[in-house]
């Protein structure tokens, strides 16, 4: 039996095991969950509905214990954890409210003699890879509308989050959901790739750039369908007419180090109109100052460790080559010494696109803050990047900031507001972000496939 350690972040030391899948595992889950997604995509919708809102209400009847779970895995504060958990649940009730009108059979026009008619199907196997850094939130976007849309899943949660996508199956078993149409995939890499390599009938990929781009060769030869949504270097501009500085500066440093800046959709660079520059970097480092950095169990900790102790030598490095390329460090710059994967949150000026911190996702507790001349200069800044997941602009104009949004290649665009899913808008990143949408009616059309029927009476 092959299992795999789990580490608590917090202290570095081993906490359960779980037991992992073997690629023989996945081809023997094939056929049963074959034959259970047919008699599940014959079940009426609300009778599916049923259950799902079964398994939502049974994560919430178990908060504090997920919560604490996933704090112990992840290192994600107690409170922020619990929020992710309860904030998790609007999916559910999206796809509740929305899913029936795209299943209908819709009549699309009548020929002579010719109706026509389109049918959507479910797509049969889902395959779902999955991250780590919100497994409720991603987790969620996928299984939720695949099951609803009458397929059975394979979900392959971060070997980070074990505990949590365990926490899952046993909560689709609690509430009834048929056998074998919830296939829990446990392991690191190795499993995921193979269960690329058994030819499931879509896959939807949340993770790294990297990974994204290894599954896309991997399953090009099988001609599947493949979403992929990927990591980001979001920007924010701080135009100069906001209505309060201090209060730019706090929504700012919340969009970046929230989760200890450990979010796809995570502030990872600001660019500020140089007449507040001052006050505006003034007002942010006094506000990542006031954070309290800590034991993710106690109430008041806003930044926890790191959930990966690779990270914390990928941070230095950013701030190393930052450092010798002209920044300046305002505030941390290194790991903390103890026990736990902790990095001090770091600000630092003078930055320049020359820089790693400027345009690789750092996805940890530090951010660059560059000073711009006009709103032009804003503009070729966001644009500048490979990726494209979202892009904000803290502005009192609001057609100043629509005029910019507009021209930024972003899958999501925010005014006054960054750091925001809601699942009645599509959750998409362009370029090296991602392929593909997941949430609002692109999310549900993607488990779907489509049968148009000419239909000519005898
Ligand atoms: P990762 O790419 O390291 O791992 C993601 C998943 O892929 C894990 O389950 C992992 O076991 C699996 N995996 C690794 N190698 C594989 C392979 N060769 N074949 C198949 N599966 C493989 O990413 P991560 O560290 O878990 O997540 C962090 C990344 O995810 C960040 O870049 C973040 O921005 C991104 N992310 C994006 C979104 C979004 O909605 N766009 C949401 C959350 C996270």
């Amino acid at each position: 039996m092959n299992t795999l350690q789990l580490y608590n972040p917090a202290t570095g030391q081993a906490i359960e095991a779980v037991t992992t899948n073997k690629p023989a595992d996945i081809t023997s889950y094939i056929a049963p969950a074959r034959a259970a997604q047919k008699a599940w995509a014959k079940v009426p919708f609300n009778e599916r509905l049923q259950i799902i809102q079964a398994f939502g209400e049974a994560i919430i009847e178990q908060v504090d214990e997920l919560a604490l779970t996933l704090c112990k895995e992840t290192g994600k504060p107690l409170q922020q954890a619990k929020n992710e958990i309860k904030g998790a649940q609007n999916r559910i009730q999206f796809f509740g409210e929305e899913m029936a009108s795209y299943l209908a059979p819709t009549h699309a026009k009548n020929d002579p003699g010719t109706q026509e008619y389109l049918w959507m199907e479910p797509i049969g196997l889902i395959g779902n890879i999955s991250a780590w850094n919100y497994p409720y939130n991603v987790g969620f976007n996928i299984f939720i509308p695949a099951l609803l849309a009458g397929n059975a899943v394979f979900y392959k949660p971060s070997e980070l989050v074990a505990l949590t996508g365990l926490a899952f199956k046993q909560a689709f078993d609690k509430v009834g959901l048929p056998k074998h149409l919830f296939n829990l995939i446990q392991g690191k890499g190795e499993i995921g790739a193979a269960l690329i390599d058994v030819g499931l009938d879509a896959y939807f990929f949340t993770g790294s750039y990297k990974t994204g781009v290894k599954i896309a060769q991997q399953l090009a030869p099988q001609l599947k369908p493949l979403q992929l949504e990927l990591g980001g270097k979001d920007p924010l501009y701080i135009m100069e007419d906001v209505a309060d500085v201090k209060k730019a500066a706090v929504n700012a440093a919340e969009g970046a180090f929230y989760n200890n800046g450990q979010s796809c959709c995570a502030v990872e660079r600001i660019y500020v109109h140089a007449p507040i520059y001052e006050e505006f970097v003034a007002h942010f480092v006094e506000e990542v100052k006031s954070y309290n950095v800590g034991d993710p169990l106690h109430p008041d900790t806003f930044i926890g460790p790191l959930a990966r102790k690779e990270q914390i030598p990928f941070l230095a490095n950013q701030v190393a080559d930052a450092v010798q390329k002209g920044a300046t460090i305002l505030l941390g710059g290194k790991a903390i010494a103890g026990k736990g994967y902790y990095f001090e949150p770091t600000v630092l000026v003078d930055v320049t696109h020359h820089m790693e911190v400027m345009k690789e996702e750092s996805f940890g507790p530090i951010i660059g803050i560059q000073k711009v001349s006009n709103d032009a200069e804003a503009l070729q800044l966001m644009n500048d990047t490979n990726y494209g997941l979202t892009a904000a602009i803290f502005s009192s104009d609001e057609a100043r900031a629509e005029a910019i949004l507009s021209q930024v290649d972003a899958g999501t665009v925010y005014w006054n507001c960054c750091d925001r899913v809601s699942p009645w808008l599509p959750w998409s990143g362009r370029n090296s972000s991602g392929l593909g949408s997941s949430l609002a009616s692109f999310g549900i059309q993607s488990f779907l496939k489509p049968k148009a029927y000419h239909k000519r009476p005898a």
